[in-house]
């Protein structure tokens, strides 16, 4: 297939139902989504809506049991699992409402762990300049350059999802999901996240599926999509 003109990602008539024992919980029944390279979506809906069900199969996470997920023109919901990690690892960051850092680790050491993970210890030593000088520049991009070397502890809940973004991005990843990333904040620090996606969105052409049940979080994106009773329910361009 080509894919040259083919939208960043796709979902393709998404089914999932969640099965315990006898009893079934359908949640998406045919969800059909497209993002464009450099778009910033967001996804709204209530509680319960399977909004972070969507996220998880648009980030290969899981597999829908019926419908297609295309990322670049490429079906990847039905890759192996190796497939779907290299996938996820070098092409999509992922944000969650808990931030998940390492409590011994400093902000700068959070950013890194991925590629020090994914990396021999030899390949991360040969390149350890470059990766702390991109891991320090996404943090000053996200507003943290002065707190490079503080623990989780001595953060704000808004500085901590600041570094999780940071490393989120420290791959160089074309696509960033963000599950509920303001759930957790007051409304003034959940406003200067969304700042820090739509400047990343803006001035770093990053594209991003940012899922929210705050209304108010969701019009800071170019488009809201709105799930219910399954599927998506109206695409309203937000106002300029
Ligand atoms: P949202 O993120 O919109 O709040 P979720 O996608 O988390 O919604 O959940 C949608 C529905 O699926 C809910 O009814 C939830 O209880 C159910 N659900 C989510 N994950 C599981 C799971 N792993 N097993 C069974 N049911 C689940
Ligand atoms: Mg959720």
């Amino acid at each position: 297939m080509s894919s040259k003109f083919a939208p960043l990602l796709a979902a393709t008539n998404v089914h999932k139902t969640y099965r315990k024992g006898t009893n079934e919980v359908p949640v998406l029944k045919g969800v059909d989504l497209s993002l464009a390279s450099g778009e910033l979506v967001s996804i709204v809906g209530q509680s319960g809506s399977g909004k972070s069900t969507l996220l998880h199969l648009l980030g290969t996470l899981d597999r829908p049991d019926d419908g297609q997920i295309h990322f670049e023109g490429h079906r990847v919901d039905n890759l192996p699992p190796a497939g779907r990690d290299i996938l996820r690892n070098r092409y999509i960051g992922l944000v969650f409402q808990f931030y998940h850092l390492l409590p011994e680790l400093t902000t700068i050491e959070n950013v890194l762990a991925p590629v020090m993970i994914r990396h021999s210890v030899w390949s991360y030593w040969m390149s350890r300049r470059k990766y702390r000088a991109r891991a320090k520049s996404l943090l000053e991009t996200v507003g943290l350059g002065h707190r490079l070397d503080h623990k989780p502890r001595e953060l704000s809940g808004g500085e901590m999802q600041r570094t999780a973004i940071a490393r989120a991005l420290i791959a160089e990843p074309k696509l960033l999901l963000a599950d509920e990333p303001t759930g957790n904040l007051d409304r003034q620090t959940g406003d200067e996240i969304l700042e820090v996606l739509r400047r990343l969105n803006a001035d770093h052409g990053l594209s991003i599926v940012m899922v929210t049940h705050d209304s108010a979080i969701a019009a800071g994106a170019d488009r809201t999509v709105s799930l219910v009773e399954g599927r998506v329910q109206a695409d309203k361009q937000a106002a300029a």
